[in-house]
C-alpha cells in the first residue's frame, strides 16, 4: 500500500501551531512577530510568491511588511534597506525574494542580512551551523521535507537515502539534515554516472533537480520513500515534479504529489523560522 503524503494538510497543521505561538508572543511582548520581505522589480512569479507569504503571515497572526523596490534599485540602496531592517527591533525576520535583477549581487545581498534575522537560512553562518548540527534557522524547503518525514512517522536511522541535486537551496542542506537523522546519504548530480544503480539501493529518495519526470517507477527500490521537490511547468501550463507520479506511486511506500506535497511546506517553514527568530531575539 502506498501512502500519499498530504503536504497541504501537514502545512496547515504547522501554520496552526505557529499561530498559537505567535499569539503567545504577542501576549508576552505586546507586538506580533514581524517578517519583512523585500521584492526588487515586478517579476510576476515573484509577486505571487511574495503575496502568498504576506497572506500566510497575516493568517498566522504575524506582521508582514512587503517592501517593493523598483527594478533599477542600486546595490547600495538595497543594502541600506537591509541595514535599516537589521536594526529595526520590530523586524524579526528578513527575506529577499529571489531571483534579483541581474545587476544585483545576490550573494552580497543575502550575506548582509543579520544571521539571526535570516529566515531563509541562506547566510553562510546559518549554513555553517547546519553542518555542525547547531542551526536555529535552516533553509525552509529542506526543513519542510524533514518535517513531512517526521510527521509521517518515518524513522530514518540506518536507511540509505539518495538526494538528487546538490544546490545550496535544497540538495546540500537536505543531505545534511538526513545525515543528522542517521541516514546514509548519497548526493547525486548531473555528473553522477549511474543514477539508476544508486536509486535501486535507496530506501529514501529526495528529488530536487528541476527536470520533469526524471525519476520513474522502474528506477526505484520497491517500498522506497519518495519526496519530490521539483516544480516544473509544462507547455500546457500544468505543474509536475521530478518524479513520474503514476509509475513511482506503484512502487513507493510513501510519496509526495506535485502540487500538494513539498511545496506548501516551504511557506509553513518560513512562518516557523520567523517565529523561531522572534523568540531567539526576544528572550
Ligand atoms: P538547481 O539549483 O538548478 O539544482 C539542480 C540540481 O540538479 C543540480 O545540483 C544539478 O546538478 C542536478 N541535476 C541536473 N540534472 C540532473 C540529472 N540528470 N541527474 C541528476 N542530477 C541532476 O535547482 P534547485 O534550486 O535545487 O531546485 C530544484 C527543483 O526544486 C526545481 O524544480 C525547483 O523549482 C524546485 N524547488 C521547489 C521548492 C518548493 O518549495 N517545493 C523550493 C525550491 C526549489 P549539477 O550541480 O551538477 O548541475
Amino acid at each position: 500500500m502506498t501512502t500519499i503524503i498530504d503536504g497541504k494538510a501537514i502545512a496547515k497543521e504547522i501554520r496552526k501551531e505557529v499561530k498559537i505561538d505567535a499569539i503567545s508572543f504577542f501576549e508576552k511582548h505586546g507586538r506580533k512577530p514581524g517578517l519583512s520581505v523585500i521584492l526588487v522589480g515586478d517579476d510576476p512569479a515573484s509577486c505571487i510568491y511574495v503575496n502568498n507569504k504576506q497572506k500566510a503571515c497575516e493568517k498566522a497572526e504575524m506582521n508582514a511588511n512587503t517592501i517593493k523596490l523598483p527594478k533599477n534599485t542600486s546595490m547600495d540602496e538595497l543594502l541600506d534597506v537591509i541595514d535599516s531592517l537589521n536594526t529595526d527591533k520590530n523586524v524579526d525576520g528578513i527575506l529577499v525574494q529571489l531571483p534579483l535583477p541581474e545587476h544585483l549581487n545576490a550573494e552580497l545581498v543575502l550575506n548582509r542580512i543579520l544571521p539571526e534575522k535570516d529566515v531563509d537560512g541562506f547566510h553562510p553562518i546559518n549554513a555553517g551551523q547546519l553542518l555542525q548540527n547547531k542551526a536555529v534557522l535552516e533553509p525552509c524547503t529542506p526543513k519542510g521535507c524533514m518535517e513531512l518525514l517526521k510527521r509521517s512517522g518515518i524513522s530514518l536511522s540506518g536507511l540509505n537515502a539518495a538526494v538528487i541535486g546538490r544546490s545550496n537551496l535544497v540538495g546540500k542542506p537536505v543531505s545534511m539534515m538526513l545525515l543528522r537523522e542517521n541516514a546514509t546519504v548519497t548526493i547525486c548530480h548531473s555528473k553522477t554516472k549511474d543514477l539508476k544503480a544508486i536509486l535501486k539501493n535507496a530506501d529514501v529518495v529526495i528529488a530536487a533537480v528541476g527536470k520533469p519526470k526524471l525519476i520513474t517507477g522502474d528506477m526505484l527500490k520497491p517500498g522506497a520513500i519518495v519526496l519530490d521537490v521539483g516544480i516544473n511547468r509544462l507547455e500546457d501550463g500544468s505543474i509536475t515534479g521530478d518524479v513520474e507520479f503514476e509509475s513511482a506511486s506503484q512502487v513507493a511506500s510513501y510519496i509526495t504529489p506535485v502540487p500538494g506535497g513539498v511545496g506548501p511546506m516551504t511557506i509553513a517553514m518560513l512562518l516557523k523560522n520567523t517565529m523561531l527568530a522572534a523568540e531567539a531575539q526576544n528572550v
